[in-house]
């Protein structure tokens, strides 16, 4: 598979984990630190929603598309925020067709003043089981070649399943102090799934935390999360990749101090602003729009966008956020195929 002298002499793993922490590459790296599940994929794959979110083999599965089919140089076998929330006992309805996601349908807790009860089993509760044996079997199967990325929702994506996003925007106005101390509770939960996905055999982990600027100042983030995202990435032995989706420039500058190894931002930000704004403390993942360009836009689309997250800078060129289900396999094909022919045509 590797010849002697090629100018690719990097595994996938190798090439995600160095564009990581904005290293050195053989070709810039390809990948997502959320799902790039579609109805395509599955019926490729032969593993479909709900069940890939509740079976161990079928979630693995649908995972090694992303390598198999799209090329990508990482797997992530967690296709929805809904986990952790089910695993605490929030009612979530998984779906019952391919092009439905997993929902959130009770909280479990009414007041920002009730603390959320961490169940002794968490780690034993079905759906965070399922997420560790899948990254068991991946790693069993591609883990010596393709880079593993798990996902462990962040304190405040965890607040907003537990308490409801009304009931946690209200309290940063009112309840600053409490909403602090239910952070801080929160984060517990993330460091013990995350841990628990390191040593079932992730390399590397997405950490959801969606601080948007559609729903809050960017004080909130540097005021609450900064010092405890920095605790996480201390604290949870492998790379981190903060995830937040919707407009996030005016938080950037302190996302980047965050020690995070990577941003994964959205094209709401432009590759060129993302780029500006994080310097060269934090690594960039993305580049390419989902609701337009991945869902709606032509291969020569993607590619263009592709070229210009690279132009821009951005280490490793993937989908903004979760794909849309119905995307087309061929758009998601063309990012790594937009990467080989930008990396052929400037090394001549
Ligand atoms: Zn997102």
């Amino acid at each position: 598979m590797y010849e002697l002298g090629s100018r690719r002499y990097m595994t996938p793993k190798r090439r995600f984990l160095a564009a990581l922490y904005g290293g050195r590459v053989d070709r810039p790296a390809v990948g997502s630190a959320t799902s790039v599940a579609t109805v395509e994929l599955m019926d490729e794959m032969e593993a479909s929603f709900p069940e890939a979110h509740l079976d161990p083999s079928v979630m693995a599965r649908l995972a090694s598309g992303a390598c198999e089919v799209f090329h990508m140089d990482n797997l992530m076998p967690v296709y929805s925020v809904t986990q952790e929330a089910a695993a605490l006992g929030c009612h979530v309805n998984w779906g019952s067709s391919p092009d439905e996601m997993p929902e959130v349908r009770s909280r479990v807790c009414a007041s920002i003043d009730d603390d959320v009860k961490m169940p002794d089993d968490f780690l034993a509760k079905p759906p965070i089981r399922v997420v560790l044996d899948a990254i068991r079997l991946l790693r069993k199967d591609y883990g010596d070649h393709v880079s593993i990325t798990g996902k462990a929702l962040g304190p405040w994506s965890l607040a907003l399943s537990a308490y409801g996003v009304e009931e946690v925007l209200i309290a940063t106005i009112d309840k600053p102090e409490r909403l602090a101390q239910v952070l801080r509770g929160l984060k517990e939960v993330t460091l013990l799934f995350g841990r628990a996905q390191i040593e079932a055999g992730a390399d590397s982990l997405c950490i959801p935390d969606h601080v948007t600027a559609d729903l809050c100042r960017p004080e909130v983030y540097s005021e609450y999360l900064l010092p405890i995202h920095f605790e996480l990435q201390q604290q949870l032995d492998c790379p981190l990749i903060l995830h937040i989706c919707g407009h996030s420039l005016d938080r950037l500058k302190y996302i980047a101090q965050s020690g995070m190894a990577c941003f994964h931002y959205d094209t709401k930000v432009s590759a060129k602003d993302a780029r500006r704004a994080a310097g060269d403390k934090i690594s960039l993942m993305g580049g390419v729009n989902n609701p337009s360009t991945l869902l709606f836009g032509s291969p020569e689309a993607v590619a263009k966008e592709v070229h210009e997250a690279l132009d821009a800078g951005i280490e490793m060129i993937g989908p903004e956020c979760a794909v849309p289900l119905r995307t087309p396999n061929r758009n998601l094909k063309a990012i790594a195929l937009a990467v080989d022919e930008y990396v052929a045509r400037s090394e001549g």
